[in-house]
């Protein structure tokens, strides 16, 4: 059974169309990012999905449950981090956790997530004292408290430095592993590509994609390209010859191959044959950021002579 059923999700700000029949489902255990421009709809469909905001038409389902009639029993199994979740200055970070957990029927231990969060000499510092990837980190926790079945995350690491992303994508995974279905919204392809199993594109309040990581990157083409130069003179025709090259050129000394399926090792393995050496070889794909880019550009929209 899916953990979360969204269907046709509509959802008006007066003019402001802001999620324009939207629909998918996510699965039990998988890491499931929703992605999209600013304004495209994210945040007005994670919180619909956590009866948060009244949708316009549509359906939803958390757990088999109804995200407002079923409120109550919904908070209790799904754990939501607050985009800017802002805690009083003054509060430490044990008093914010042992709040949290009384809320719940069974909390998880917080100093064991502390430790996890990288947070564990943080125990008794104040609030106002954490760093910004701190506080990121605690949202993460007090999200994670209530030991949910489904997370939530939005923007997770936006304000962290590289460590500290690094660090938190660890604890999605590991948060994973315990069999935690978690939805991600994020900004950061990089994150995407890494934690998610499968990403919606949202854009204009509509789905531009739904797929795997490698899935949205083959959209835009498989294609590959190497650039290297050749420690000896090699005859461009060797390698247009070769099954899976669609395109040699040159860049000066460097050497440049396009092809798709198994060229890269169609063409190193000619060049060992030949004794060649490719010197400072790089091969470039198309990246999830590119795919991203190519799903969400804004056309131009002709209407009668204007252009908008
Ligand atoms: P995202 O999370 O992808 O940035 P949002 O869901 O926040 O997108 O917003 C989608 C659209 O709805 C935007 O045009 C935004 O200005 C509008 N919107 C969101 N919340 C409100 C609101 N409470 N009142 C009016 N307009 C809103």
């Amino acid at each position: 059974m899916p953990v979360i059923e969204v269907d046709g999700l509509v959802k008006t700000y007066g003019e402001t169309r802001a999620v324009d029949g939207v629909s998918f489902e996510v699965q039990e255990g998988e890491i499931y990012g929703i992605v999209g421009p600013n304004g495209a709809g994210k945040t007005t469909i994670v919180e619909s999905v956590e009866g948060l905001r009244h949708p316009d038409a549509g359906s939803i389902r958390v757990l088999g449950l109804d995200p407002i009639a079923d409120r109550y029993e919904i908070t209790e199994r799904l754990g939501v981090q607050l985009q800017e979740s802002r805690l009083q200055d003054k509060i430490r970070v044990n008093e914010v956790l042992d709040l949290y957990a009384s809320f719940y029927r069974n909390p998880a231990d917080w100093r064991d997530l502390l430790d996890r969060l990288g947070l564990g000499s943080k125990v008794t510092a104040r609030y106002a004292d954490l760093s910004g990837g701190q506080k990121q980190r605690l949202a993460v926790a007090l999200a994670l408290i209530g030991s949910p079945e489904v997370a939530i995350l939005d923007e997770l690491t936006t304000g962290l430095d590289p460590q500290a992303r690094r660090d938190t994508w660890e604890t999605i995974e590991e948060i994973r592993r315990t069999g935690v279905t978690v939805v991600l919204v994020t900004h950061f392809m990089e994150e995407a590509d890494r934690l998610c199993d499968r990403i919606m594109v949202i854009d204009h309040g509509r789905i531009a994609a739904t797929d795997t990581p490698a899935g949205l990157i083959q959209r835009i083409g498989s294609e590959q390209r190497m650039r290297f130069r050749p420690s000896e003179p090699l005859d461009d025709a060797l390698l247009t010859g070769l099954p899976d090259v669609t395109a040699v050129t040159h860049d000066g000394a460097q050497t440049i191959v396009t092809g798709s399926g198994n060229v890269v090792h169609s063409v190193t393995s000619l060049l060992a044959q030949r004794h060649v050496i490719a010197q400072d070889l790089r091969i470039e794909q198309a990246s999830l950021e590119d795919a991203y880019l190519a799903l969400t550009a804004d056309e131009l929209v002709e209407t009668g002579s204007e252009v908008r």
